[in-house]
C-alpha cells in the first residue's frame, strides 16, 4: 500500500514511512492510494467473524508489506484487549461504549496500535525516537499508556498547567520510565505552538529524531475502523438499516468509519455531530467550508474550529460534495442542550452519558424522528467520570470511578515545569 500526500508535493510512502513521518514533508496528510473492498464472502460473514479477525482483514491492505501477518495479528490482539459493549438505551438506539480501554478514552485503540507499530519499526534500530505530543487532556493519557515501556521510544507530553482534570493529569504524570510530562505555563495552543516550533527547529532535529502522535498519523487514525465493525456485528441480526452517529472534533473517527464503509461495512447513514465548533455541519448545509476560531465548550475534546481530518473526509468522496451529503448528515448542539440531554437520559433511562456521547445521542435522536425503524448506534467516546464535574452537577449524583483507575490515582505526580519555548528547547537538547 502506498500513501500519497494530500498536498501532492512530496513523494509517496509505504505504511512504515508514513507512520514514522506522521505528516508528509509538504505538510499534507497521508491518504491511501487505493482502497480495496472486502470479498463477498467476508461481507456475508461479518456477523460471525471474531473482532480480531475482522480487524486483521480490514487493516491488512493498509499496512501492506510493512508488517508481517503474524506480527500484525499480535499487534491487533494486544490493541483490542477489551470489549466495546453495545447498550440499548431506548428501542433501536444503542450506545457503543468505546471507553473500556486502559485510560477510559476511545483514543486508547489508536494510541496503542500506533505505539506497537512504531515499536516494531524501530526494533532493530539504534536510534531512539522521541514522540512529542501536545494535549488538552485526553490524548496525553492515552498516548502515555500506549507507549509506556515500548523500547527505543521516548514520549514527551506537553499539557497546559492547571487546565486538565485530576484524572487526566495523573494519567500523564505517574507512569515514569519512557514517559515524561511537561507542565506548560499557558493554554493548549501554547503547548501546540511549542511542539510545532520544535518540529521545524534545525538544532533540535539535528540531535533528536522527532515524531508526533496526533490523529493525523495514519496508525492512530485507521484502526478506529474497528469500532464500526464491532458495533455492526452486534446488531446485524436485526436486518434493519444501520446508522452511526459520531461525536466529532478533528474528524478522525468519522473518517475511519467512512473507510470501513468503503471496504464493505453496510452503513446506511453517518451522522457528524459537533458542539458549537460546527464547521462541518455548516458546510453540509451551505456547501461552503468556513472554519471559525475554536469555541470552548463542555465537550472540550471536540473543541476544534478547523478539523484537520476533514480534508480526508472529502477525499473519501473524491471531493464530490453531493456524494458526501448523501452519506453524512450534520448536527450541532450547544452546552445547554447537551446538559439537558444528560439529565433527561439519566432520569428516563438511568444511563449516564458524558458530554461527548450526549451530542452523538442528540444527533441520532433528531435523525430517528424523521427516519424511524432503523438501528442507530452512537459512539460513547469517554467514560462520564472523566468529565465528572459537569456530569455530577447535571444529574445530581456522584459518578463512580472504575476500579482500574485506583492505581493511577494513587500514583505520585512527576512533571517538569516549563514557561517558554527557550526553556523547552533547552530541555530537549540536554535530554
Ligand atoms: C478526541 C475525542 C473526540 C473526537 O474525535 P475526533 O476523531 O477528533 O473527531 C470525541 N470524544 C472524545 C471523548 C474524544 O477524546
Amino acid at each position: 500500500m502506498i500513501y500519497n500526500s494530500l498536498n501532492h508535493l512530496s513523494k509517496s510512502e509505504t505504511f512504515k514511512e508514513a507512520v514514522l513521518k506522521g505528516i508528509a514533508s509538504d505538510k499534507g496528510l497521508y491518504f491511501p492510494s487505493k482502497i480495496k473492498p472486502f470479498t463477498k464472502k467476508i461481507i456475508s460473514n461479518l456477523g460471525k467473524l471474531s473482532i480480531h479477525d475482522i480487524a486483521f482483514e480490514s487493516i491488512k491492505q493498509f499496512v501492506g508489506t510493512s508488517i508481517p501477518s503474524n506480527k500484525l495479528k499480535s499487534i491487533i490482539e494486544e490493541t483490542l484487549s477489551f470489549d466495546f459493549p453495545l447498550i440499548e438505551i431506548e428501542e433501536n438506539i444503542f450506545s457503543l461504549e468505546l471507553f473500556h480501554g486502559p485510560t477510559l478514552a476511545f483514543k486508547d485503540v489508536g494510541a496503542r496500535f500506533m505505539a506497537l507499530c512504531m515499536g516494531f519499526f524501530n526494533e532493530n534500530s539504534t536510534e531512539k525516537i522521541t514522540v512529542l505530543v501536545a494535549t488538552s487532556g485526553d490524548t496525553g493519557g492515552a498516548v502515555a499508556k500506549g507507549f509506556y515501556n515500548i523500547p527505543g521510544i521516548d514520549v514527551i507530553i506537553l499539557y497546559p498547567k492547571g487546565k486538565v482534570s485530576l484524572v487526566q493529569e495523573k494519567q500523564m504524570t505517574t507512569l515514569g520510565k519512557n514517559i515524561t510530562s511537561l507542565e506548560i505555563e499557558g493554554v493548549f495552543d501554547d503547548c501546540q505552538d511549542m511542539v510545532k516550533k520544535a518540529f521545524i527547529d534545525p538544532q533540535i532535529n539535528k540531535k533528536i529524531r522527532l515524531t508526533s502522535a496526533n490523529s493525523i498519523n495514519i496508525a492512530r487514525w485507521l484502526p478506529q475502523m474497528f469500532y464500526y465493525f464491532a458495533g455492526y456485528q452486534k446488531v446485524s441480526k436485526h436486518k434493519l438499516p444501520v446508522n452511526f452517529s459520531v461525536p466529532s472534533g478533528n474528524f478522525g473517527n468519522l473518517c475511519a468509519g467512512l473507510i470501513a464503509q468503503k471496504i464493505g461495512l453496510p452503513v446506511n447513514q453517518f451522522l457528524a455531530c459537533t458542539n458549537l465548533n460546527n464547521a462541518v455541519p455548516r458546510y453540509l448545509k451551505s456547501g461552503v467550508y468556513d472554519p471559525k476560531n475554536t469555541i470552548q465548550t463542555i465537550s472540550n475534546a471536540m473543541d476544534v474550529g478547523n478539523p484537520s481530518n476533514f480534508i480526508r473526509v472529502q477525499k473519501v468522496f473524491n471531493n464530490d460534495i453531493h456524494k458526501l451529503k448523501k452519506l453524512i448528515k450534520g448536527y450541532s448542539f450547544n452546552d445547554n442542550e447537551t446538559k439537558k440531554c444528560i439529565k433527561n437520559i439519566y432520569k428516563k433511562n438511568k444511563y449516564i452519558l458524558d458530554p461527548h456521547g450526549a451530542i452523538g445521542y442528540l444527533g441520532l435522536k433528531k435523525y430517528t424522528e424523521k427516519y424511524p425503524n432503523q438501528i442507530g448506534i452512537f459512539m460513547e467516546t469517554a467514560h462520564p467520570c472523566k468529565f465528572a464535574e459537569i456530569v455530577e452537577k447535571t444529574i445530581n449524583k456522584k459518578v463512580d470511578i472504575p476500579r482500574k483507575l485506583n492505581k493511577t490515582l494513587k500514583g505520585e505526580k512527576k512533571s517538569i515545569q516549563i514557561s517558554d519555548y527557550t526553556q523547552f528547547k533547552e530541555y530537549l537538547l540536554k535530554s
